[in-house]
């Protein structure tokens, strides 16, 4: 049920049209609002064998489901470590609300094992899509990688950005020990920390070695049918600011310009291997908002990601105009000149990708 099933309204004009999101709830507006009830029976009955299905193959991998209630995180025996030396339950599955994928993580160190399972996926052998330890040869938490509490400083310093306290402690913000300041946005994967990366003040980033690239914030979208992608850890918080946890960000910026060739193969497409590593979220998404920079780099990002996430179900954000000039830049400049209110508006007021030069 993709966009071509969508009513497109006017993007000209904003101002009355129909709210595209629901704020705080993952759910939009489609229009899916009239089912016939055969169809809908039928639907139910998909549900059904796609939940069977999908136990089957979690049993299959020697992991028992009898105590799984889908929607939450249960934590059971590993089939590959068995506990390690503890002998304890270091294996936390999450079948999803919907029941049509499954998420597991072993959190024994020498362990590791995580992987995801789709109820129907056919594209390898047995629909288990095994994430391994994601490069990394070592298990993170917050101690190993020497993370403490954002401090008074960095604290000012986002609310001068109008991020406020909930959503960075939501959102698991840290700092570097020592006497550097330096942001640490922490990476995580089924609550996990897969990875972390670090800004200081005067805008340098690095990113911890070793790990696999993925997308910020991908806890926010595992149940999302609609996602909205921003350039930038700190436009990713705004967004949440604006009411819309339902947002990740790329998470090494944009590239200078769009690259005319062909896509590269899977393997070679480093540049956007977090796409790749988290194809299944995004894959299940019925609609994605691309909320880029209102620069060269940005609009090449936003090229780029269509390019590769398919353009008919793409939209884009158009930042407000700052005078006859210009435009504000990012999500975040909207919400420190604008609030959050301007900020909701200008993503409600997305439009179809394919139209936004059309205006
Ligand atoms: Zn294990």
């Amino acid at each position: 049920m993709l966009l071509g099933s969508r009513i497109l309204w006017a993007p000209t004009n904003c101002r009355g049209a129909p709210p595209i999101f629901s704020p705080n709830n993952h759910a939009f507006p489609t229009t899916r609002l009239f089912i016939p009830s055969a169809s809908l029976k039928r639907h139910e009955n998909k549900e059904v064998d796609d939940y069977a299905q999908l136990k089957d193959k979690v049993e299959n991998l020697g992991i028992s489901c009898d105590s799984i209630n889908p929607g939450e995180y249960t934590r059971l025996m590993c089939p590959k470590c068995k506990g390690g030396r503890l002998m304890e339950r270091s294996l936390s599955l999450h079948i999803s609300g919907k029941r049509n994928y499954a998420l597991w993580r072993c959190f024994n160190f020498e362990c590791g094992w995580a992987g995801q399972i789709l109820a129907h996926n056919n594209t390898t052998s047995d629909g288990v899509h095994q994430l391994g330890r994601m490069n990394s040869p070592q298990v993170l938490t917050e101690e190993s990688l020497k993370l403490e509490p954002l401090g008074d400083m960095l604290a000012a310093y986002f609310a001068k950005r109008m991020i406020s306290k909930d959503t960075l402690k939501r959102n698991h913000v840290m700092q570097m020990a020592g006497d550097q300041v330096i942001i640490a946005f922490t990476y995580r994967w089924n609550s996990m920390l897969i990875g972390c990366k670090y800004r200081t003040l005067e805008k340098r980033f690095w990113q911890e070695k070793g790990t696999d690239k993925v997308l910020y914030g991908l806890d926010d979208v595992i149940e999302a049918d609609e996602i909205i992608i921003v350039e930038g850890e700190i436009d990713k918080l705004s967004v949440e600011e604006a009411g819309y946890p339902n947002c990740v960000s790329v998470p090494n910026g944009a590239p200078q310009s769009i690259t005319s060739k062909e896509l590269l193969p899977l393997e070679e497409d480093t540049r956007f291997s977090y796409l790749w590593n988290c194809k299944e979220w995004l894959e299940k998404a019925s609609r994605i908002v691309l909320a880029t920079d209102d620069d060269l780099p940005g609009q090449a990002l936003a090229e780029e990601l269509t390019r590769r996430l398919g353009k008919e179900r793409c939209w884009k954000v158009c930042w407000p105009k700052k005078d006859e000039f210009s435009s504000y830049k990012d999500a975040n400049e909207v919400l420190v000149n604008l609030g959050s209110k301007a900020l909701k508006e200008a993503i409600e007021c997305a439009v179809p990708y394919e139209m936004q030069n059309l205006n």
